[in-house]
């Protein structure tokens, strides 16, 4: 599959994507400054930071400051620790409406957005059938186990009470995992924190979500996307970015193969089997919780029902992959040709 570079993406204040003309010393950092870049696993991952300050005082004290926000939210979000915020809901919200902080309380409603705009593609209720796998055992439910917890999964069976700020789940048997979510809203969370601190050029990633602030030396930030088909370090594309969010999903992040199937982490929720009408779907947008929570969408609808889903939200755009190995391009990335002939078409 051949390398395709596309055309540089930046974010504007209005969220709205603009080609650029890159300038000679366009917006380049000042002469010496610090250069850090830090990995970490959290949530489950590796987390990269890269940034740009006047000294390594400064650089020590942003990486820190990106670490430890994305700890909380592993503390608070991961189904993995039972002491975790989201853990006390499985275990307590069908009994009930249970108070929530009001950070997991907004990332809910959020979820929620996230259900409504892929016709419930992204479910975190997808857990209540979810949990009954397990990739690194090589576990999978069976038909009967899955006909039973199938009624649990639906984002409607999540009642969320603004002005007491609390959760409820209508019926016993729901749960939640914010794992299509967490990564992106971390890395917005790393974002600000660097932003509070003054840095005006950095990049952060959690595994697949990515953002950025402005750009890199002058030039844009370049992230790869993987080719489905080959190893780690092989990609499908390039993808210049300025000011923005990228997030890939892929069938092979946390997978394995039995007669044939490949079961892995994106659950259809209509189904409660491994969704896989792509290989691979990657959504760029305006934040990271945007990125995440859209592309887990094409692996359950396919590609032209998820394609026009990105068209039409109109802020974000998207690069698939599909199960024959072609690239379906949302319709502002499609090159020139191909635009004026049908939108998502592949090249
Ligand atoms: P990563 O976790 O590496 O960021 P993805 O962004 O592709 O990978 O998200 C995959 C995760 O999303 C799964 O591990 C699971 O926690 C969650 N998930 C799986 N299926 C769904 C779904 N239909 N809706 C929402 N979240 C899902
Ligand atoms: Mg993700």
């Amino acid at each position: 599959m051949a390398v395709a570079a596309v055309p540089p993406v930046r974010r504007g204040f209005c969220g709205g994507i603009a080609v650029l003309v890159l300038l000679a010393g366009w917006c380049a950092p000042a002469q010496g400054a610090w250069e850090t870049r830090v990995t970490d696993g959290i949530m489950g991952t590796r987390i990269t930071v890269e940034l740009w300050t006047d000294d390594a005082a400064s650089a020590d004290k942003a990486n820190a400051a990106v670490l430890a926000v994305m700890r909380h939210v592993d503390a608070t979000m991961s189904t993995y620790k039972s002491d975790s915020e989201v853990s006390q809901v499985n275990a307590r919200a069908a009994d009930g409406p249970m108070p929530v902080s009001k950070e997991l309380f907004d990332l809910l409603v959020t979820a929620r957005e996230y259900s409504r705009l892929t016709d419930g593609a992204f479910d975190i209720t997808y857990a209540s059938v979810g949990y009954l796998y397990d990739f690194r055992k090589r576990i999978h439910p069976d038909e009967a186990h899955i006909r039973d917890a199938l009624p649990a999964v639906n984002y409607e069976h999540v009642l969320l009470d603004g002005k007491h700020q609390t959760v409820q789940f209508s019926q016993k048997g729901v749960r939640i995992d914010l794992g299509g979510i967490a990564k992106g809203y971390a890395v917005d969370c790393g974002i600000e924190a660097l932003r509070s601190l003054g840095i005006t050029h950095g990049y952060v990633a959690a595994g697949g979500d990515s953002r950025m602030i402005g750009d890199r030396l002058g030039k844009p930030w370049v992230v790869g996307i993987r080719d489905p088909s080959k190893g780690e370090g092989s990609v499908i594309a390039r993808v210049p970015l300025v000011d923005a969010a990228m997030s890939t999903s892929g069938d092979y992040e946390r997978f394995f193969d039995e007669a044939g199937v490949r079961y892995h982490h994106i659950i259809d929720p209509h189904t409660g089997h491994s969704a896989s009408k792509v290989r691979s779907a990657t959504v760029i947008g305006p934040t990271a919780v945007r990125t995440d929570g859209l592309s887990k969408t094409a692996f359950v609808l396919g590609p032209d029902k998820a394609m026009e889903i990105y068209n039409r939200i109109g802020d974000v755009d998207a690069i698939l992959v599909r199960l024959d190995g072609t690239v379906a391009y949302s319709k502002r990335m499609q090159p020139a040709a191909a635009a004026s002939q049908t939108p998502g078409a592949s090249r």
